[in-house]
C-alpha cells in the first residue's frame, strides 16, 4: 500500500471501535457535482452489482443517483457498461467468496476493454485484509471506496479516470451524516429511507459495527421531509431503515426524540404503508408499542430478531436480553396489537450450543409462533469476537438442527397462513408474478406475498383479494371485486 493510500485507509479496530461515541456528529449537505465532473458520464453507462442487505440496496440507489448526476445511464448489460461497481457484503465468508469470484471473472472483460472502470465498495471495503488482497491479487480493480465515503464518489471517480493508480479511499472514521444525496429508487411504489447509520450493539458474531461505524441518527426533520416528498411523488410504501432502528434518537444531543416519536410523526404523513427494519429487542420501548398500536399507515408486522431462545447463548452472543425479557416484549406487543405478525432471525450451532440450548430455541419458536423466520447456520466471521471462540458444534449437527428448526417453522407458517383462508386482504400490487405473467403479485400489510389473477392496471395500486389457497410461503387468492375492507391503510 503506498503512502497516499495509507492516508485514507485505517483498518477496523475493535478497541478503537468500542471507545468511540464521544465524537461530534456533523450533518453535511451533499454539494452539487463540481462543474468539471458533471458531464463525465455523458453517453456512457454504469452497472452496479449489489450484494447483501437492504442498507446496501439503498446505498446502491444513492450511488446510482450520483452517477446519473454525472451524466451516466444505468444498464443491466456488462458489455455495455463503462463503469461496473460491486457493492459488497461482509456478513458471511461465503458472501465474500462470491465477490472475489465476481472480481476474478470480470478480469477477462477488463482485459478486453481496458477503459472499463471496475470498482468495489460496501462493507468488504472496510476490511483491511480485503483491501490488501485486492491490492496484491486483483490489480485490475480501479477503485475501492468505503461505506462512509459514498458522497465522495464524484471526486474518486474523477481521480480514477484521470490516473493510472488504483484509487483507494476508505475511512474508518465515521460520524458524519450527509444529507441531500441524490437517489435513483428501484421503483415508484416502495422506497427505503435511512433514519440512522451504524450500530453500537456489538453482537459477538457481527461485523457491522466495524464496517458501518457507530450509531448516528439523521435529524427527524430531514427524515420527515424525505418521506413527505416520497408521498408527494406517489410512493405507496416506505421502509425506515437502520441496523438497529430502535436506537434511533439516542444520540441526538439537542432533543429528547426517539423512534416512537418518529413513528408517531410519520403516521401523520399521507403515505399508505410504513414499515421499519431492523429492530433490536433491547431498545424496543413501551412508547413505540403504544404508537404502533395506533396503526393507520403503521403496518402490523414487526421483524424482531431473536437469534436464540436460550439465555446463556444470548449472553455469549452479547444480545443484551434474556429469553424472558424477549418473551415479555412479545407479550406486550401481542397485547397491544393482537393481529401483529412477528418474524425473526435465528442462528443455530453457535459456539458451545448444546442440544438442550437448541431445544430452547425450538420452544421459543413454538411459543412466539412467528409467521416466518430467516434461519442460519453459525459460521465464524473473521474480525468478530465469536471468531476467537471454539466453533465446536460439528457441521453435521448444525445442519440437522437447522433442518429441525425449519421443519417446525414451516408447520407454524402453514398454520398461520391457513388461518387466512377466506379472508379478504388488502394487497399492494407490485407486478406480474415471476412464474406466470398472467398472475399478479403483491404484498399484504403484514408483508405476505399474494398471487391472484387480475387486470394489469392494478399494478401499483391496492386491491382486495380473497385468500382461497394458502400455502406455507405464499398465499393465492381471487380478486374480491368491489368488496371493501375499509379504507386503504386502516
Ligand atoms: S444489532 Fe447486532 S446483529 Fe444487528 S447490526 Fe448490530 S451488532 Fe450486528
Amino acid at each position: 500500500m503506498n503512502e497516499e493510500m495509507h492516508k485514507y485507509f485505517t483498518p477496523p479496530d475493535l478497541k478503537a471501535a468500542k471507545k468511540r461515541g464521544k465524537e461530534e456528529v456533523s450533518v453535511l449537505e451533499f454539494d452539487r457535482i463540481p462543474e468539471e465532473m458533471r458531464r463525465i458520464g455523458e453517453g456512457k453507462k454504469y452497472l452496479i452489482k449489489t450484494y447483501g442487505c437492504q442498507m446496501n440496496v439503498h446505498d446502491s440507489e444513492t450511488i446510482a443517483g450520483i452517477l446519473e448526476q454525472m451524466g451516466y445511464e444505468g444498464t443491466e448489460e456488462e458489455e455495455e457498461a463503462s463503469i461496473i461497481l460491486i457493492n459488497t457484503c461482509a456478513i458471511r465468508e461465503n458472501a465474500e467468496d462470491k465477490v472475489y469470484g465476481e472480481i476474478g471473472r470480470l478480469k477477462t472483460l477488463k482485459t478486453e476493454k481496458p477503459e472499463l472502470l471496475l470498482g468495489m465498495c460496501g462493507c468488504m471495503s472496510q476490511e483491511e485484509s480485503v483491501v490488501n488482497r485486492i491490492l496484491t491479487k486483483h490489480q485490475h480493480v480501479d477503485l475501492i471506496f468505503g461505506t462512509h465515503n459514498i458522497h465522495r464518489l464524484p471526486h474518486l471517480l474523477f481521480e480514477a479516470l484521470m490516473g493510472k493508480e488504483m484509487v483507494v479511499e476508505v475511512w474508518s472514521k465515521e460520524g458524519d451524516i450527509v444529507e441531500n444525496l441524490p437517489k435513483v429508487r428501484e421503483d415508484g411504489l416502495k422506497a427505503w429511507v435511512n433514519i440512522m447509520y451504524g450500530c453500537d450493539k456489538f453482537c459477538t458474531y457481527c461485523i457491522v459495527p466495524y464496517t458501518r461505524g457507530k450509531e448516528r441518527s439523521r435529524r427527524p426533520e430531514d427524515v420527515l421531509a424525505e418521506i413527505r416528498e416520497l408521498a408527494r411523488k406517489g410512493y405507496q410504501e416506505v421502509t425506515l431503515l437502520g441496523q438497529n432502528v430502535n436506537a434511533y434518537g439516542k444520540d441526538l444531543t439537542d432533543r429528547e426524540y426517539r423512534f416512537g416519536d418518529l413513528m408517531d410523526d410519520v403516521r401523520q404523513i399521507g403515505i399508505p404503508r410504513v414499515r421499519f427494519t431492523t429492530s433490536h429487542p433491547r431498545d424496543f420501548d413501551d412508547h413505540l408499542i403504544e404508537v404502533l398500536a395506533k396503526k393507520g399507515n403503521l403496518v402490523e408486522h414487526i421483524h424482531l430478531p431473536a437469534q436464540s431462545g436460550n439465555s446463556d447463548i444470548l449472553k455469549i452472543m452479547a444480545r443484551k436480553y434474556t429469553r424472558e425479557q424477549y418473551m415479555e416484549l412479545v407479550r406486550k406487543i401481542k397485547k397491544a396489537i393482537p393481529d401483529v405478525v412477528l418474524t425473526t432471525d435465528i442462528i443455530v450451532g453457535y459456539p458451545g450450543e448444546t442440544e438442550e440450548q437448541f431445544q430452547d430455541t425450538l420452544s421459543l419458536m413454538e411459543e412466539v409462533e412467528y409467521d416466518s423466520a430467516f434461519t442460519f447456520i453459525y459460521s465464524p466471521r473473521e474480525g468478530t469476537p465469536a471468531a476467537r471462540m471454539k466453533d465446536d458444534v460439528p457441521m453435521k449437527v448444525k445442519k440437522e438442527r437447522l433442518q429441525r428448526l425449519n421443519q417446525l417453522q414451516d408447520a407454524i407458517s402453514r398454520k398461520k397462513n391457513e388461518a387466512l383462508r377466506g379472508q379478504i386482504l388488502e394487497v399492494l400490487v407490485e407486478g406480474e408474478s415471476k412464474k406466470d405473467p398472467d398472475v399478479l403479485s403483491g404484498r399484504t400489510r403484514t408483508n405476505k406475498l399474494v398471487n391472484f389473477r387480475g387486470p394489469k392496471h392494478l399494478i401499483g395500486q391496492f386491491a382486495h383479494v380473497r385468500i382461497d389457497d394458502p400455502k406455507t410461503w405464499t398465499l393465492s387468492g381471487t380478486l374480491a371485486g368491489d368488496e371493501r375492507i375499509g379504507q386503504v391503510g386502516s
